[in-house]
């Protein structure tokens, strides 16, 4: 009998150990992202908006949809930038003009979404208005745009984008626009960085107080801004290249420019912007195939043909799911950028809805378990402050100001 309570006690004793160890950490991170103001700079979330048969104001679930206005709140997170997304198409006028609507009906969509569930969430324009909204126990939604696409080459389009609460521009995407080369074009350069057009569009940006976003955009266009901004800049979704080997990430070089102008790298989410990929899967190569259909042949097919290569994407998706990266992996870009430059330089964009997800953050509820790995990490609640939202305000309130100077 006594041998029985004794193991018992030991038992009870492991257990109230194991409670203890196991809550102490999560009440941390808690307290942190009580204190913090909290703000992932970028997902793809008003696209979805668009459909009808998505609602924003339940819980929703990855990967059909990886923000909602429940889930920032499980996460602890205060603020998101909504990027009016446009793919870049041939620059046509028609083309153009079809973007500037997609863009516009977007930025309506997000509207439309914080009036519906205005208990909820609150559309931001000011750096300010991230802690009013946040002291209100809601969601502060600010707007960006991905890809200046629906800018056409019309200048007086920033002024108007900015008067609809565009807070930064993205200047390009995959492909070169009128303003500058991007970092993914087959064709390569076009501008030679930044386009006449585009050193308009950045002198206006500085000049009204928005942020520009060079995610996306070439080496050389990344240098064009850097030389020709006056505010510091912002890397909305980019990640670490000397990791992550993809031409969308910034080297050692730009981050030390980009620490220089005192701006803010956001890390990215997205698999292969996090860890190179295994190239020995067969999912790898089966994809490899498809995107080489994409690159040569896939335009010029009717839409039978498109549909029968885009069913087998998604058959090989299936049959060989991969092996995203984890948050441990994600931290690793951080503590990168921390011992490169410093940790003032350094934040979170997810590109959920857009293409981010990892093993352990599949979606905006998951936030905590990045907080819980600087903090296995030995980051001080000072500097994970800083990651989570403290350098990329900073940003935000730099623009503001040295609008009103000018
Ligand atoms: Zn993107």
């Amino acid at each position: 009998m006594f041998r029985l309570i004794s193991l018992f006690l030991v038992v009870v004793g492991l257990l109230i150990i194991n409670t203890v160890e196991g809550e102490e950490p999560e009440k941390r991170v808690n307290e942190i992202h009580n204190k913090a103001l909290t703000v992932d700079t970028h997902c793809d979330t008003p696209m979805l908006l668009l459909r009808e048969n998505f609602d924003i104001g339940k819980r929703n679930a990855p990967p059909q949809n990886r923000v909602d206005f429940p889930g920032m709140k499980e996460g602890g997170l205060d603020a998101i930038f909504f990027a009016a997304f446009t793919s870049q198409r041939e620059r046509t006028p028609e083309n153009t003009e079809a973007a500037y609507q997609t863009a516009n009906k977007m930025i309506d969509a997000t509207f439309d979404a914080c009036k519906k569930y205005s208990e909820m969430a609150e559309v931001a324009t000011t750096s300010e208005d991230a802690t009013r909204i946040e002291a209100a126990g809601k969601r502060a939604i600010y707007i960006g745009m991905e890809n200046g696409f629906p800018l056409g080459s019309d200048i007086k389009r920033v002024t108007e984008f900015y008067n609809r609460g565009v807070r930064y521009i993205t200047l390009c995407h995959s492909s070169n626009n009128d303003i500058c080369d991007s970092s993914t074009d087959r064709v390569g350069q076009e501008h030679n960085g930044l386009s006449r057009f585009g050193k308009k569009v950045v002198r206006e940006m500085n000049k009204l107080g928005m942020i520009i976003d060079v995610s996306h955009i070439s080496d050389k266009s990344f240098f064009d801004v850097i030389k020709y901004s006056k505010a510091p800049i912002i890397a909305s979704h980019s990640s670490v290249r000397s990791i992550a080997h993809h031409n969308r990430n910034m080297n050692d070089e730009m981050i030390k420019a980009l620490a220089k102008n005192k701006g803010v790298i956001q890390i990215c989410l997205l698999d292969v912007y996090i860890k190179d990929p295994d190239t020995t899967t067969v999912r790898y190569q089966k994809e490899k195939e498809l995107r080489e259909i994409f690159n040569t042949t896939f335009n010029s097919m009717n839409d039978d043909g498109k549909n029968k290569v885009r069913s087998r994407w998604r058959e090989i998706r299936e049959k060989y799911p991969r092996e995203l990266p984890t948050v441990a992996d994600y931290v690793d870009h951080i503590d990168y950028v921390k011992n490169l430059v410093g940790i003032d330089y350094v934040g979170i964009g997810s590109d959920f809805d857009g293409g981010g997800g990892l093993a352990d953050c599949a979606d905006v509820s998951h936030f905590p378990n990045i907080t819980m790995e600087m903090l296995k990490r030995d980051y001080t609640e000072e500097e994970i402050l800083k990651v989570w939202g403290g350098n990329f305000f900073r940003v935000f309130r730099e623009n503001e100001s040295l609008a009103k100077i000018n």
